[in-house]
């Protein structure tokens, strides 16, 4: 057959593995070269001839070498097509090469074994890959470390020190006076100073110790150390601050910055990584509002200051314009309709960054400044809802020490008359609790509101013991299943039995039900199932600043569909 005539000629086989680009060749049992095509013989260096009847030891370094026949031999055990990545130091170049080797075993009759070999260079790509690697693990513009590294660093010391405690210390060194220099003397200034900083930071741990820019004007370091680790953070962090106070030389201009600088060690087991990174940061936030500048290490009394400060920050957050309101969206899946927005409360912190509501409510509550926030929300949320279609509407979340205020009405009735939003489209959501309840002026205002038009629903059903006794007295519109009895669905029986018991309760007192924390399609098929009237959940949207919602094409298609 002509095919066999092909390849068997010795001539055809060479010509035809000359035009492969990758180095192939063919070894017999005894792993000398019997075949090798250009590429391959381009690779080893020298000519043809010099190569063949020779064998990876009369080329490569033993232990490479070694690997090599390592593989051959595998391939003769097994019979089948092996798949190796070995490095390769070459004669002809000195580079180190990464190669791919497939090699396969060839039997030719009568009995004799061969082996056929094709490698792959793909030292570019891996060299592209590291590259990569260590590109998305630094920061470009000081060559420091970037978030990312810092991160991976501190949890591998973390969790290579469960035995070991005490020998990780975290430093967050944040710059004071940064800003003044980049407003006044423009980025590029501003740029050289964080690089003569890194620097100066580089200059005070030793080689192995890492320095991180994590951000804007926040650098983190990382110690490693024995015994005496605690004396050494300290002298670093003293280190650093007076190395960031040197007067710094600007191609412009002469400047002077601080830092402040805040100490953590790991010296508890359980302690996680952003938990070391939150007492460093709650450290350095204390010496940088006290005005000292200079280091202090992290003692649990922190918290209990930070606390109050949290409480001071809260109280000019407002006039700050450090809140504002975000909107999640509730659907109705079985028609494929957009509902409704809850509104949800946001604090972006000067310094903490976003603060979560279950952590500022509650505080809100306590200093009570609840009504005012309360205010804000539902005037802005009026406002905001006023523009959007007209089945779509509002739900807003009212503490129930709102409620115990007697202004409370007032405020809403006050919200829905400047934004002209219809007061059947706005929807209040109550937790329930004992203060709802018992409270006279509470229940006077509820039934006001509700006889203005405006909705009612019971939040978080289910999480307390005071529910049923809410939709009873209260004649609710509407009541939202915790997320709790939503997460483990559909698989959680229990969860399923009470999501259907609870949806034929609100349906059988006329009510309709939400199912709050829908993360999955699943879930959402699930409750279809059980007769959920609404959804909410990041499966269908986040909470969304008022013009990305607007301007997605959901609310859009609707705001289309009304017309
Ligand atoms: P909530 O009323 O139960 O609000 C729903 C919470 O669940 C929101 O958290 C929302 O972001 C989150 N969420 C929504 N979908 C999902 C999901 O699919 N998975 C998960 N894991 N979570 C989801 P957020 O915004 O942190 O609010 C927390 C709580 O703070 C709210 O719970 C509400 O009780 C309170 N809150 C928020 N804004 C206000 C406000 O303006 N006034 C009052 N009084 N309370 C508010
Ligand atoms: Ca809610
Ligand atoms: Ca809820």
């Amino acid at each position: 057959m002509l095919h066999q005539r092909l390849l068997g000629s010795a001539d055809s086989l060479q010509k035809i593995i000359d035009i492969i680009p990758s180095p192939v060749f063919i070894k017999d049992e005894n792993h000398k070269w019997i075949l090798l095509n250009d590429a391959a013989t381009r690779l080893l260096g020298g000519t043809r001839e010099e190569l063949l009847g020779r064998s990876d030891f009369d080329i490569f370094p033993p232990a490479q070498a070694a690997l090599s026949w390592a593989s051959d031999d595998e391939v003769l055990a097994v019979g089948e097509m092996v798949e190796t990545e070995e490095c390769f130091t070459l004669p002809a170049s000195g580079y180190t090469h990464t190669m791919i080797m497939r090699k396969t075993l060839l039997h030719v009759p009568p009995g004799r074994r061969f082996l056929v070999g094709v490698a792959s260079d793909v030292t570019q790509y891996r060299n592209a890959v590291a590259e990569n690697h260590f590109l998305s693990r630094h920061d470009a513009m000081t060559g420091l470390a970037n978030r990312i590294l810092f991160h991976e660093t501190l949890n591998d010391a973390v969790n290579h020190g469960q035995r070991a405690l005490d020998n990780v210390a975290v430093l967050l060194v944040d710059l004071d006076g940064f800003k003044a220099v980049n407003d006044a003397h423009g980025h590029e200034a501003g740029d050289e100073l964080l690089r003569i900083i890194a620097g100066r930071l580089k200059g005070c741990v030793r080689n192995t110790d890492l320095v991180a820019r994590l951000g804007g004007d926040e650098f983190g370091v990382l110690l490693r150390g024995g015994p005496s680790l605690r004396q050494a953070a300290e002298r670093v962090a003293a280190n650093i601050c007076a190395a960031i106070s040197a007067p710094v030389t600007l191609p412009q201009t002469q400047t002077r910055i601080s830092a402040s600088v805040g100490i953590t060690y790991f010296n508890n087991a359980d302690t996680k990584p952003e938990e070391l990174i939150r007492q460093a940061d709650l450290a350095m936030y204390s010496v940088k509002r006290s005005g000292r500048h200079g280091h202090q290490t992290y003692e649990p009394a922190l918290e209990a200051t930070a606390n109050r400060q949290l409480h001071a920050d809260l109280l000019q957050a407002l006039a700050r314009g450090e809140l504002h309101v975000a909107y999640q969206p509730l659907w109705n899946p079985p028609d494929g309709l957009l509902t409704g927005y809850e509104a949800l409360l946001r604090w972006q912190h000067a310094h903490f960054g976003e603060i979560p509501p279950r952590v500022f409510i509650p505080l809100a509550e306590q200093i009570g400044l609840i009504a005012n926030f309360g205010a804000y929300v539902l005037r802005a949320a009026c406002a905001a809802a006023r523009h959007w279609p007209d089945e779509v509407r509002l739900c807003v979340n009212i503490s129930p020490m709102q409620l115990a205020d007697l202004h409370f009405a007032a405020t809403v009735s006050q919200a829905l008359a400047e934004s002209g939003l219809p007061p059947h489209r706005l929807e209040l959501e109550i937790t329930e609790s004992r203060l709802t309840l018992d409270h006279e002026d509470a229940l006077h205002q509820l039934h006001q509101l509700r006889e203005a038009g405006v909705q009612v629903a019971v939040d978080d059903f289910g999480t307390g013991a005071a529910s049923l006794d809410m939709m009873h007295r209260f004649g609710l519109n509407r009541m939202k299943i915790d997320r709790r009895f939503i997460s483990g669905l559909p698989s959680d029986r229990r969860g399923y039995a009470i999501v259907r018991a609870l949806t034929r309760l609100a349906h059988d007192l006329g009510a309709k039900v939400t199912a709050e924390g829908v993360e999955h399609m699943e879930q959402a098929l699930c409750l279809m199932e059980l007769g959920c009237d609404e959804m909410q959940g990041y499966l269908f949207g986040h909470p969304e600043a008022p013009q990305s919602i607007l301007a997605s094409p959901e609310a859009l298609l609707t705001a289309v569909a009304v017309e």
